[in-house]
């Protein structure tokens, strides 16, 4: 497969290389392009043969640089390719239980396994095919991997594709290479919790030291689940026993390698009502992005903000919006805020989800029309705190596509995201801009 070349940076390698924009790239040091992973590969090489085509006569030009430079050619898409996307129907897919109307990017299944090593991406592994995987180990590409359950009837029945459970092999054929791989379990009640979660907890730890992570996040049941499978969520007696399962592996993996392998997501300690485990549990934190330690980490660097910060800003008053599951840890920092600066007055304020249903706990999920409806009663204060997380990653959009500035001026008061970073959350509550 040739890759159309679509632009070429300035002062680059390629440019002195004489390559152009609307080239065709054919090769690299004699093997095909066919996508991004491909490029990334054989480019790194610091003596690059590359054939090219322009109109319709190939061409071959020899590019010597340093190790991993950038060749400077642009392509149509990022991938070089079409995005994959997923051959499984999960019974706990999130994309199957969003309302109608949202936007189109919403929708799509993405389940890629390039995205995985450039984006951090986890997938299932279920459209991979052995030369594939073949492929990411001759590359040396750790990946991250859904798992879910290394049962593979359940496997099959929970992401109702027949060759789910087979494909598990490719984990251990990846393991077995010496690779690394992140893992992530979706625990639905009565599937892959107890016994289930006990197994498959304890394949993954047969296949350390390569397993570098696992991190069991709770499903998510929205209230649009109309001809789906029922599927239940976790009360505190369910949530606890997950905490206590993962901890028999955690143990025994922490007293023969050093770690604990598998952590359990915030949700789980919020929804059992136990004590958030202290920072140096999370070890480097390596399931961060799957909401493994992210309120010990927002409570430990609030804590060490509020020691070196001063203000002498007057009175001030702010609200902060977030999702019923975090709003005791949210009360907890807005005390300790309130004590230390006495002229401040945090008000905290868990907002119903009720676009999703109420089942959603989390921050992220949140979306404008809720916060309008809940919000607009009260006195907001000078400001209105919200999290980052319920925008998307470009654009200060939310979910149901309502801007922030609609929030602005329905709720008429200043609107500020704030990441969940400890400093960045006490400056926006003193109202300290940099
Ligand atoms: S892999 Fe499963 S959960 Fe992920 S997008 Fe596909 S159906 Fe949904």
């Amino acid at each position: 497969m040739a890759v159309q070349i679509t632009g070429i940076d300035p002062k680059s390698h390629a440019e002195r290389a004489g390559l152009k924009s609307g080239d065709t790239l054919i090769s690299i040091n004699g093997h095909e392009i066919e996508d991004v992973l491909d490029y990334m590969f054989y480019a790194a090489e610091n003596s690059t043969v590359i054939v090219y085509e322009r109109e319709g006569e190939q061409h071959k030009t020899r590019i010597r640089k340093s190790e991993y430079d950038d060749l400077g050619m642009q392509f149509e898409s990022f991938l070089m390719d079409r995005k994959r996307s997923c051959s499984n129907n999960c019974i706990f897919c999130f994309i199957d239980q969003m309302p109608p109307g949202m936007r189109e990017t919403l929708y799509f299944k993405d389940d890629d396994a390039r995205l995985s090593f450039l984006q951090g991406n986890y997938v299932t592994l279920t459209n991979l095919t052995d030369r594939d995987v073949q492929r990411i180990i001759d590359m040396r590409l750790n990946i991250n991997v859904s798992v879910h359950t290394t049962n593979p009837e359940l496997r099959c029945k929970m992401m109702h594709n027949r060759f789910a459970g087979d494909k598990l092999r490719y984990i251990k054929m990846i393991a077995d290479s010496g690779l690394m791989l992140n893992c992530q379990i979706v625990c639905c009640p009565g599937y892959n919790d107890g016994d289930e979660l006990r197994r498959t907890l304890n394949d993954l730890y047969s296949l350390m030291p390569h397993i570098q992570s696992v991190a069991i996040v709770p499903v998510g049941v929205t209230k649009f689940r109309e001809g789906l499978p029922h599927l239940d969520i976790f009360d505190s007696k369910g949530a606890g026993e997950v905490i206590d399962i993962i901890g028999e592996v955690q143990e025994k993996c922490l007293a023969e390698f050093g770690t604990k392998m598998a952590f359990a997501a915030d949700e789980f300690y919020l929804t059992a009502g136990r004590p958030l485990p202290e920072g140096e549990f999370y070890e480097d934190y390596p399931q961060y992005e799957n909401g493994v330690g992210l309120c010990r980490s927002l409570i430990d660097e609030v804590h060490s903000a509020i020691e070196m910060a001063e203000y002498d800003g007057g009175k001030r008053k702010v609200t902060i919006a977030c999702g019923t599951a975090v709003a005791p840890v949210q009360r907890s920092l807005a005390e300790d805020i309130m004590a230390a600066f006495p002229d401040v007055t945090v008000q905290v304020v868990p907002i119903l989800n009720r676009f999703f249903g109420e089942t959603i706990t989390v921050t992220g999920l949140i979306t404008a029309g809720d916060l309008i409806d809940q919000l607009k009663p009260l006195d907001l204060g000078d400001e209105l705190l919200i999290s980052k997380a319920m925008l998307k990653a470009d654009e200060p959009i939310f979910l149901d596509d309502k801007h922030i500035d609609d929030v602005i001026s329905a709720l008429n008061v200043k609107v500020t995201p704030v990441a969940n970073d400890g400093f960045e959350y006490l400056d926006a509550v003193l109202g300290i801009e940099w």
